[in-house]
């Protein structure tokens, strides 16, 4: 194996690509990046990046930027479905834990990385869509694109997400993609559409018989200031047959499904433009994240369903801790291993986190529904204490 590595290809743009390649550079690693899409801005809906991931951002100097384009979440606040107050989590973060948790769009996350790792003159290829990884022993690794193009470097990192083609390299009779069973909707509407309601900077969350509502302030924009999101029981159908429809039946179909939820929640709906519609996805615990020189990391290795709201900080913390670990200069199998060694129970135990979340967003009876919601009355303020390993991890105190 390689002992001296220089040169990484690093697949996928999306958090955790930009974000190694800039701290593959602080360890001395030329980085390029392979993005098979092309370059393109304004794409996605809003995501809440928590202090763990907010501290790696801190750490490449984005911290402020981000805040001041975004907007922090002073707490996250429950409510049921005909709108009795049910309690509220995440307190006081940047108190606690040194940085807020903060919400943004994900368009200006992924544009911010990409140009601060440009400007880091890392170089960023788009429309390179992998299709093969061949690594020959002592000669460089070399990566297929779709285009019939190739690039050759020391090892390779799969920061290529959910649907990875890099992990099918890594463990090439491994778990695939599955569907949870829950579907996801959202987007932005016009800050004017929750301002007079004074939630502040409360992002507020509806759990329903069947499904979840949440939305809350991530810009000072009057237009798209305000980020919205449901999820619902798929009942068999894909994001891919819900693009297939018009907008207009899209919201009729949210219209009907959140009928009689509480206010601002029909307003929002009726607000809504460009609603995004996205699987809820899980993959099932790899038996390893490398083989070779090749590394899996961010969702590519431990992909998480979105109900924990960390798996864009997991993949900034794995980003940063690999970046400290090339830095040891040790031996790039024994790297690998210890990446794994290290990250892996702090991303699994998360990863189980997200799936019990998931399970209080499904078809409940009435009387179902009800017991739930008194038993999150109770146990709210009992899950925020366990829940605080998540938000307290400093990727550079480790
Ligand atoms: C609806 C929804 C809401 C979410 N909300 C939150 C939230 O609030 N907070 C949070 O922390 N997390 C959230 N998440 C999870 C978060 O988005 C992911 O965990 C995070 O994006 C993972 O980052 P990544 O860099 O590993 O992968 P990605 O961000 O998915 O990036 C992977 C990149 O690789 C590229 N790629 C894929 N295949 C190839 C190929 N063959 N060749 C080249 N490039 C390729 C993709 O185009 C993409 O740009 C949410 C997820 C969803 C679906």
């Amino acid at each position: 194996m390689t002992r001296h590595p220089r040169k990484a290809l690093i697949i996928g743009a999306g958090i955790a690509g930009p974000v190694a390649a800039m701290f593959l550079k602080r360890a001395g690693i030329e980085a390029e990046i392979y993005e098979a899409w092309p370059y393109s801005t304004g794409i996605g809906g809003g995501l809440q990046i928590a202090p763990n991931g907010m501290h790696v951002l801190a750490e490449l100097g984005l911290a402020d930027e981000l805040i001041a384009r975004g907007s922090i979440a002073e707490s996250f606040d429950f409510y049921s479905q005909g709108g009795k107050r049910l309690g509220s989590l995440n307190r006081n973060m940047r108190e606690r834990f040194g940085q807020p948790a903060v919400n943004m769009c994900r368009a200006t996350l992924n544009e911010t990385l990409v140009d601060k790792a440009w400007s880091s003159n890392v170089s960023v290829f788009f429309e390179k869509r992998l299709v093969k990884i061949e690594d020959r022993g002592d000669q460089p690794v070399i990566v297929y694109f779709a285009d019939g193009t190739t690039a050759e470097g020391d090892f390779v990192i799969g920061a290529d997400g959910v649907h990875s083609m890099v992990r099918r390299h890594v463990v090439p009779d491994g778990p695939m993609p599955f569907d949870t069973g829950l579907i996801g909707f959202g987007g932005f509407v016009p800050r004017a559409v929750i301002e007079n309601l004074a939630i502040g900077q409360r992002v507020e969350t509806t759990f329903g018989q069947s499904g979840f509502f949440g939305y809350g302030f991530c810009s000072s924009a009057r237009d798209g200031g305000a980020m919205w999101w449901s999820t619902q029981p798929s009942h068999g159908m894909t994001a891919a047959a819900y693009r297939l429809q018009t907008q207009d039946a899209i919201k009729q179909h949210l219209r009907d499904f959140h009928s009689g939820w509480h206010d601002p929640i029909p307003a929002i709906i009726e607000a809504a433009e460009n609603i995004v519609v996205t699987d809820t996805l899980d993959v099932a615990t790899l038996p390893t994240w490398s083989r070779k020189r090749t590394l899996l990391i961010g969702d590519a290795a431990h992909a998480t369903s979105p109900h924990a709201g960390q798996g864009a900080s997991l993949a900034l913390e794995d980003a940063m801790r690999l970046g400290a670990l090339m830095r040891d200069g040790q031996e790039l199998g024994l790297t690998f291993q210890n990446f794994e060694h290290e990250r892996r129970p702090r991303t699994e135990k998360i990863v189980a986190i997200a799936r019990r979340n998931g399970n209080s967003k499904r078809q409940f009876s009435p009387t179902g529904a009800w017991i739930r919601d008194h038993m999150l009355k109770l146990l709210l303020p009992l899950s925020s204490r366990g829940m605080d390993f998540m938000y307290a991890y400093n990727p550079r105190a480790t």
